[in-house]
């Protein structure tokens, strides 16, 4: 049903069958379809037969025949992507690794899966598998309470010899060891709890049960199942057996034992501290890892297909689609618990989420591209071709759940030659702006002088957040005048008016008419009036995105002349409200074609203090400005770049800059919040031969004298 949603033209397409032999040819298939509307290398599935047995059940999702299980696509992902997504062979093959891996455990979870199904260890009395028929007629009737010790060893000795015989012939059957079944033995209870085997049915176990059920019955994490003797048939334990079944729990074959037995082995978890279950938190991590690997391994396939939107519907199955080109196609289909532990592992994953997963609510997400994901160990990062993801987490009536991830790319052209790039801005700090987008409350401030180029960085971002919200936000500027136009966003004007008074008081009045428009984000061309200061404030605090430019001559100054203009020191001081704070100056970048190396100029003052401040490799490091040539229209110089500080504020440092400790919050900011000056960011790129140590002089001061503040 969800799914008919997305295909509208009723022309249910899956792109690829037999992804598991996916090599270049496929991939190259794949781009095809992209493209344009080749449809040789798609499946009509109206042609397609599926098979009664394989499909699936629901009369609904019949369109769509049965893929491998889940990432057999993956060799066509890796190979497909090696232009694009990775830059070195050994990424290459790290990925290969990574999904390697991945199919592995994948096999394995389906062949539990099927071994599973087959063979109902749910419970002999209910259907007795060949291979214990098979021991069950070679000897004494199997009932437990009237058979000696001797005739059970020997019975469940042979169950385990034809059980292993089995699993050499490749038949699905878990190894069983040979365990201790006199549970009259001194050493019983002891080796029962060996290698951290514990009882997770005890009080404070993983799997909680009621007090009376559990005097019949005891499962540990092993599978060891043990039932009390005369309740074999009992319907609690049925049901258990069911429910234990249910939740793909480990549970073997029933151990038939007298009641005291199992109040002794409920006694002996409880004082020996056995109860409490340590395996789950790791089989859970465990758990997480693996989805991450997919969520990993999805999103990698979709970033080397250019794909924008990832669609994961989660219904009586899991259907995952692509955007490609603006078409939907549905990439995979997979089971529903498949789909929600993706879905959790999907919003663990993001660097900014509300704090918890709720499977009802509307939440978003995201995702950089620079750090790996979370809890996976520094391990697992996103392509490198992707800037981020951001996550929209929808419910939908009737339990589905619906999740899209917009894949932002950093090498996206429609943003290079007018984004924020092509200021010049470093890929950490696009990582900032990119962040400070996401925000869904409080305030960002681009400081600097005038002619910065802070309304120009301020645009930018705006357009690059209107895209990244695909228009679906509404963004309201108030500017006096409107410098540039926003496509998708409402620019409001300002009533022209000669005098300064009177020009105040309009802009107050635009401001507050847009606070009452229902705008998602706010952008205010400048604050420079305690009212528009006022009005920009209410907004962060009634739950907007804000972002305005200011007159100060640092990011950490910002708050200062908030402060002088009259604006509350509660607002100033929460991270809550103040999110963003920036100082930008442009720099004049060196011509490439006839810089000179700074070496040639030793006796340049400049050099010599930059010497003095990083030594030769400073000096041998560093570029100056040439005499010009064709290229530069023989100035020297030729274009700008924005350099930019940037502070994330935390409250600590919020405290400390208003009780006016400035150089103390400063040094916070550098060595605990890893911040970076625009003296710093400037050297990184005169050390880069981008800009000139007369430049980074001219706007950050000497380089032999420290400045802090
Ligand atoms: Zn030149």
């Amino acid at each position: 049903m969800a799914f008919q949603i997305f295909n509208k033209g009723g022309s249910a397409r899956v792109s690829d069958k037999k992804r598991g032999n996916g090599d270049a040819q496929h991939t190259h298939q794949n781009s095809e379809v992209q493209a344009g509307e080749t449809t040789s290398g798609l499946l009509d599935v109206s042609s397609v037969k599926v098979p009664e047995t394989g499909g699936f059940k629901e009369e609904e999702l019949p369109s769509i025949p049965k893929l491998p299980p889940f990432p057999s696509f993956i060799s066509s992902a890796s190979s497909g992507q090696s232009d694009t997504v990775s830059g070195a062979t050994g990424e290459k093959d790290e990925l290969r690794e990574k999904v390697s891996e991945n199919s592995e455990n994948v096999d394995a979870e389906s062949s539990a899966e099927e071994a599973d199904n087959r063979q109902p260890h749910l419970s002999d009395a209910v259907s007795p598998p060949r291979a214990l028929n098979f021991v069950n007629k070679n000897l004494p009737k199997a009932d437990p309470s009237s058979e000696t010790d001797k005739e059970l060893q020997k019975r469940q000795e042979l169950q385990t010899v034809v059980q292993e015989a089995l699993l050499k012939n490749g038949k699905p059957a878990k190894p069983k060891l040979a365990y201790n079944t006199d549970y009259t033995s001194p050493t019983f209870f002891k080796e029962l709890f060996d290698n951290g085997n514990v009882c997770i049915t005890a009080p404070g176990g993983s799997l909680p049960i009621k007090e009376d059920t559990r005097q019949l019955l005891a499962l540990f994490s092993n599978g060891r199942f043990f039932v009390c003797e005369t309740y074999k048939f009992d319907g609690k334990v049925l049901g258990f057996e069911y429910l234990a079944k249910k939740r793909r729990l480990q549970i073997g074959k029933p151990e038939y034992v007298p009641m005291q037995t199992l109040r002794a082995l409920y006694e002996y978890a409880a004082q020996n501290g056995y109860a409490v279950e340590t395996d789950k938190n790791e089989e859970q991590e465990q758990e997480q890892a693996r989805m991450q690997r997919d969520f990993i391994t999805i999103v990698a396939r979709a970033a080397a297909m250019h794909v924008s939107d990832i669609h994961i519907v989660v219904a009586e199955h899991t259907t995952v689609m692509f955007r490609v080109n603006g078409l939907m196609q549905t990439e995979m289909e997979y089971n529903k618990d498949w789909g929600e532990s993706f879905v959790r592992a999907a919003f663990a994953s993001a660097d900014i989420s509300d704090s918890n997963y709720a499977q009802n609510e509307y939440q978003a997400a995201q995702k950089l591209g620079r750090t790996p994901l979370r809890g996976s160990h520094g391990k697992l990062v996103l392509p490198r071709n992707l800037l981020g993801i951001r996550l929209q987490f929808n419910p939908i009536a009737f339990g589905t759940r619906y999740v899209i991830m917009r894949l932002l790319y950093a090498e996206d052209s429609s943003s290079t030659a007018t984004g924020l790039e092509a200021l010049g801005f470093t890929e950490r700090e696009m990582d900032f702006f990119y962040q400070l987008r996401g925000a869904p409350t409080g305030i960002t401030i681009i400081s600097g002088p005038t002619g910065s180029g802070k309304s120009t960085t301020l645009q930018r971002n705006m357009i690059q957040m209107l895209k990244e919200r695909n228009y679906e936000t509404n963004l309201i500027t108030v500017e006096d005048p409107p410098e540039y136009p926003i496509p998708g966003a409402r620019q409001m004007p300002v009533t022209n008016a000669s005098i300064e008074e009177a020009k105040e008081r309009e802009f107050t009045k635009a401001l507050s008419a847009a606070l009452r428009s229902d705008p998602d984000s706010l952008m205010i061309g400048e604050v420079r009036t305690l009212s528009a200061a006022d009005l920009a404030f209410r907004g962060a605090l009634s739950g907007h995105n804000v972002w305005t430019t200011l007159h100060a001559n640092s990011a950490p100054a910002i708050l200062m002349r908030l402060k002088d203009l009259g604006v509350e020191d509660f607002k100033l001081r929460d991270p809550e409200i103040i999110k963003g704070l920036l100082a930008q100056r442009l720099f004049r970048k060196l011509c490439p074609y006839c810089r000179v190396p700074a070496t040639q100029r030793l006796n340049t003052p400049s050099v010599m203090r930059l010497r003095e401040a990083f030594g030769d490799i400073g000096v041998e490091s560093s570029f100056l400005r040439g005499k010009g040539c064709k290229h530069c229209d023989f100035r020297g110089v030729k274009g700008r770049i924005a350099v930019a500080e940037i502070i994330l504020p935390d409250a600590t440092f919020l405290d400390l800059l208003m009780k006016g400790e400035t150089k103390k919050a400063i040094n916070y900011w550098i060595n605990d919040l890893n911040g970076m000056t625009l003296r710093e960011v400037a050297l990184s790129h005169m050390f880069r031969g981008i800009i000139d140590v007369d430049e980074v002089e001219r706007w950050t001061g000497f380089l032999n004298q420290v400045i802090v503040g």
